[in-house]
């Protein structure tokens, strides 16, 4: 069988072999967003690539084209980034709830299409944005058989981990994985006049190392494993090819229950975002 795992990589019968093999569609869900000045923009994308390249590449499955756009601004990011990046420009590919939410039910939508049995999806923003990927994979439940788990990277390591933003946790990670996009000479630059401050740099960054960032990933991975080992099944079903109709009833069903949406809410330990910041708008986002 072949090495390659990536979906874009593939032949038509390689496909095939690596599905009947094992029916696991993985995505990978990032962002570019300021990491401080001690990162490049793309830590998130990094993270969820690998786990999805790696998890395939061990345990089986085609990983779907990376999505590097993810959920920000709205609900409680707005107060975070008031306090992490202030009226600085957050120079990030960030989109609206209900855009990527409505994308997403397509995206199941076509890998329910192609014949998978189960999704995988890895996100390495998080923040509680899960949470509503994870009521749109319910729903979308409703109309597919196939089984779907979201997480948020520091979910896999929850036992052992506390995940942070461009703090020791998420800078070990890129140590390991990506050391070239990683320059702690920069930590200082924040306060340097002329730099966009802090940036929504961490600050305990200077703790990570790639020995902790090794051990991360890797049970982030023996997550995984456990979770196809428990969950996956080869049983094959019959498919019909889901309507753009179905999906648009599952939107619905899920934009009317966006009171439940958490990134539509600030959390309640958060201040509210100072009215003359320009997060302020989006800290209540109509849907
Ligand atoms: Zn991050």
């Amino acid at each position: 069988m072949t090495h390659k795992t990536r979906w874009a990589e593939l032949f038509p019968d390689e496909f095939l072999e690596r599905q009947t093999q094992k029916s696991i569609i993985y995505l990978p869900l990032g962002i570019c967003e300021p990491h401080g000045h001690i990162s490049t923009f793309g830590l998130d994308t990094f993270k969820a690539d690998y786990l999805c390249d790696e998890s395939a590449r061990r345990f089986g499955g085609i990983v779907a084209p990376t999505l590097a756009y993810q959920i920000h601004e709205a609900g409680y990011h707005a107060p975070w980034l008031a306090e992490v990046l202030g009226e600085q420009p957050a120079l990030m590919t960030g989109m609206p709830p209900h855009v990527m939410l409505h994308f997403f039910l397509y995206q199941l939508r076509s890998f329910h299409n192609a014949g998978f049995n189960t999704a995988i999806i890895i996100s390495g923003h998080s923040g509680g944005n899960q949470h509503d990927f994870r009521l749109a994979a319910k729903l979308f439940g409703e109309v597919s058989d196939m089984k779907i788990w979201v997480f948020a990277d520091p979910e896999l390591v929850a036992d052992f981990y506390e995940g942070d933003h461009a703090g020791q946790y998420e800078i070990s990670q890129s140590l390991y994985l990506r050391p070239d996009t990683i320059d702690l000479s920069k930590v200082n630059r924040m306060y340097e006049s002329g730099s966009l401050g802090r940036f929504a740099q961490g600050e305990d960054a200077l703790e990570a190392s790639a020995e902790k960032g090794k051990d991360i990933i890797e049970k982030s991975l023996a997550f995984i494993e456990q979770l196809i080992l428990k969950n996956h099944t080869e049983e094959k079903q019959a498919r019909k090819i889901l309507s753009y109709e179905v999906v648009e009833m599952v939107f619905e069903k899920l934009r009317e229950r966006r009171s439940e949406w958490v990134t539509l809410q600030k959390y309640d330990f958060q201040n509210p975002t100072p009215e003359d910041s320009q997060w302020k708008e989006f800290e209540t986002v109509k849907v």
